[in-house]
C-alpha cells in the first residue's frame, strides 16, 4: 500500500476502523463519552479522596490528578511526586476509577506506570522524543496532549513516535493552542479534534479547562467538543477552587461538575463518525 501521509500508523488510511483504547477496562473512543476528573494537582489524600468520590458518584470513571507537575514557574507548587501516587492508587483501590497522571521525565516513566494506568504527557512535552520513547515502552495507554504551538501535523507524528515503538494504545488530547487571543488561556481548536477525527484511527478527547482557564466556559466547550467528535473530556475539578494549589480558575467546584454532567447525558447524541 503506498502511503501519502508523513505520518502512516496513526493515518486512517492504514486503519480505517477507529481505535478503542482499553484503559484496563474503560474503554476509550467508542460510543461512550469518557470523563476524567479531578484535581490538576493531587493536594493531599482528603481533597483527593472527597474529589474522587464525587466524581466517580456523577458519572466519571477515570481520575485525573497530577503528581509531578511541570510548572511554567520554578516557583509555583511542583507536586507531591511518589506519595501522590500513592494516594491515587488509594483513590482508584475505593471508588474502581483507573488513574491518568502525568509523567515529566523518561526516568520517572517505569514509577509513573507502576501506579497509573494511563500515562499522560504534557502540552510541554509533547515533542520530547526520548519521553515518547520511553512511554511506548512502558506498555501502559498514552493520553498525549498536543503542543501549546505544534501543529496537527507534528501532533499525529508525536503519536507516531509512540506507535512506532510498538504502544498502539495512544489517546490524543486537544488542550488549546497559542494564538494572539489572550482573553482565553489558550484557544480551543475544535476544528482539529473534527480534522483528527478524520485524519487518524486513534481517539481523540478534550482539556476544556486548561484550554480556556476559566470554569464558566467549560460547561459550553465541554458540549461543544462532543459535538465536534471528541471521545471523551478531561476535566479538573476542585472541592474549593478558591483555595487550589494550581489551576483553580478554572477547576469546577462540585456543583458544576455535577450539572455539566446532567447536561452532557441530557444533550447526548451519537458521534458524527461511529468507525
Ligand atoms: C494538566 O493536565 O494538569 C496539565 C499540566 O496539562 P497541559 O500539559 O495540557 O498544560
Ligand atoms: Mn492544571
Amino acid at each position: 500500500m503506498l502511503i501519502d501521509t508523513r505520518y502512516s500508523l496513526v493515518s486512517r488510511v492504514f486503519q480505517n476502523r477507529g481505535t478503542v483504547v482499553d484503559v484496563d477496562g474503560v474503554p476509550v473512543g467508542g460510543d461512550e463519552v469518557v470523563v476524567m476528573a479531578g484535581p490538576c494537582s493531587v493536594e493531599n489524600e482528603q481533597m483527593l479522596l472527597t474529589t474522587a468520590r464525587f466524581v466517580a458518584a456523577h458519572g466519571a470513571r477515570i481520575l485525573r490528578g497530577g503528581a509531578f507537575k511541570p510548572r511554567t514557574s520554578p516557583y509555583s507548587f511542583q507536586g507531591l511526586g511518589e506519595e501522590a501516587l500513592r494516594m491515587l492508587a488509594g483513590a482508584r483501590d475505593e471508588t474502581g476509577l483507573k488513574i491518568v497522571s502525568e509523567v515529566v521525565s523518561p526516568d520517572d516513566v517505569e514509577l509513573v506506570a507502576r501506579y497509573a494506568d494511563m500515562l499522560q504527557v504534557g502540552t510541554r512535552n509533547m515533542q520530547n522524543i526520548a519521553l515518547l520513547k520511553e512511554v511506548a515502552l512502558a506498555r501502559r495507554p498514552v493520553l498525549l496532549k498536543r503542543g501549546m504551538s505544534s501543529t496537527v501535523e507534528e501532533w499525529l507524528l508525536a503519536a507516531e513516535h509512540i506507535l512506532v515503538e510498538g504502544n498502539p494504545d495512544v489517546v490524543l488530547c486537544e488542550r488549546g493552542i497559542r494564538t494572539f487571543e489572550h482573553a482565553t488561556r489558550f484557544t480551543l481548536d475544535l476544528a482539529a479534534v473534527a480534522l483528527v477525527r478524520r485524519l487518524s484511527h486513534l481517539p481523540v478527547v478534550v482539556d476544556p479547562s486548561h484550554a480556556t482557564g476559566r470554569r464558566d466556559l467549560v460547561p459550553p466547550m465541554s458540549l461543544a467538543a462532543v459535538a465536534a467528535g471528541a471521545h471523551g473530556l478531561i476535566l479538573e475539578v476542585h472541592p474549593r477552587p478558591d483555595q487550589a494549589l494550581s489551576d483553580g480558575a478554572q477547576s469546577l467546584d462540585f456543583d458544576g461538575f455535577a450539572g455539566l454532567m446532567a447536561e452532557l447525558r441530557a444533550r447526548r447524541t451519537p458521534q458524527p463518525l461511529t468507525t
